[in-house]
């Protein structure tokens, strides 16, 4: 059941409906409607006696199996603040840098032509998910601290990849964001765990996953207590082996209907193939996507791991030039200009 309490009333109300659905047994969790309220989502029905409280404004009975994260509940778009960056707002954000950290130079070099580039967050992984045991595994600590240099040089806040519960506190203390990487969507005791690590959280795609499981699993980290949940569409396994996956552009004008959380697209795992990328990164613009993650390398075939789908900062530059000409095109209205941008940032 999904309740809506008016502002007035949301405080007091919401601590009573909250009170009345725990003593039933059942699950009860209460987030803002994002236009001053509160909404409830409660993981059965409660009797009408204990919705008897001022301002409630509606009772949904029918709904999706995601409480918090379905647009029923809220109908605002979740903005997400990373350091100076929204996630969700009018500016397409773009995460850029390298699949896995490279050597503290390189890294930092990368994060500053980045940034010139248009990039609005950097990108790195520290602790890989490689398919070998034998390929490259990251630089673990060493790789978060690299991340953490390049920021404090270019000011761009930082998101890398957290692939073990135990992990979490130390990857939160470094990164501005967590990312759930693909092959532990459904990772639920590290879903619950990040759900606790008070930081924003990418959640990527299960390559094998539906929406409403990837949802469930978005849910997860909800329901633990981290409102600032991020979805990152990047790309699932279809019978076409031409491209490394298939990206599934349908599930962002679908989340859009589906959920207030803020859609990412990732068309460098979403292809695996460097020439396809720009296209593909524009094509999730014009569907509606919040921004942007891409693998970038001065000399992508250099790359510690995916080279083959990372693309050079040129191309970068250009995908974020043409992707803010579409974004203005599509919202028939202009975006800061970036120079102003960065002074206000700065
Ligand atoms: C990555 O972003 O480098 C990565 C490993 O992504 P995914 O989990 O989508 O494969
Ligand atoms: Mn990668």
């Amino acid at each position: 059941m999904l309740v809506k309490i008016a502002p007035q009333h949301a405080e007091s109300s919401a601590a009573l409906i909250l009170a009345n659905a725990r003593c039933l047994g059942l699950e009860a969790r209460a987030m803002s409607d994002g236009v001053g309220g509160i909404a409830i989502g409660v993981s059965g029905d409660l009797p009408d006696g204990a919705l008897d409280v001022p301002g409630v404004t509606s009772v949904i009975r029918k709904h999706k199996p995601y409480l918090l994260a379905t647009r029923e509940i809220r109908d605002t778009p979740t903005l997400i603040q990373v350091g100076d960056v929204t996630i969700g707002g009018p500016e397409p954000v773009i995460m850029a840098g390298p699949c896995s950290v490279e050597t503290e130079e390189e890294l930092i070099e990368i994060a500053r032509m980045a940034k010139a580039a248009g990039a609005t967050m950097l990108r790195g992984g520290a602790f890989k998910p490689r398919t070998s045991p034998y390929s490259f595994q990251g630089h673990g600590e060493e790789g978060l601290r690299r991340l953490a240099h390049a920021r404090e040089i270019t000011g761009l806040p930082i998101i890398t990849e957290v692939m073990e519960p135990d992990m979490v506190e130390m990857v939160a203390h470094y990164s501005d964001m967590l990312q759930i990487g693909t092959r532990n969507m459904a990772n639920f005791p590290l879903l619950k765990k990040v759900g606790q690590a008070g930081k924003p959280v990418m959640l990527k795609r299960g390559f094998a996953s539906t929406i409403e499981e990837w949802l469930m699993s978005a849910e997860y980290i909800l329901s633990h207590g981290n409102p600032d949940v991020v979805l990152c569409e990047r790309g699932i396994r279809s019978f076409e082996t031409a491209t490394r996956f298939t990206l599934d552009l349908n599930a962002v004008p679908l989340l859009r209907e589906l959920t207030h959380l803020p859609v990412i697209v990732d068309p460098s795992h979403g292809t695996g193939k460097r020439s396809l990328v720009e296209s593909m990164a524009l094509a999730g613009l014009a569907a509606g996507a919040d921004g942007l993650m891409l693998e970038v390398h001065p000399e992508p075939e250099r790359a510690m791991s995916d080279a083959a789908q990372t693309i050079t900062l040129d191309v970068l530059e250009r995908i974020v030039r043409r992707g803010r000409a579409l974004v203005e095109l599509l919202n028939g209205q202009p975006l800061l200009d970036p120079t102003v941008t960065s002074l206000i940032t700065a």
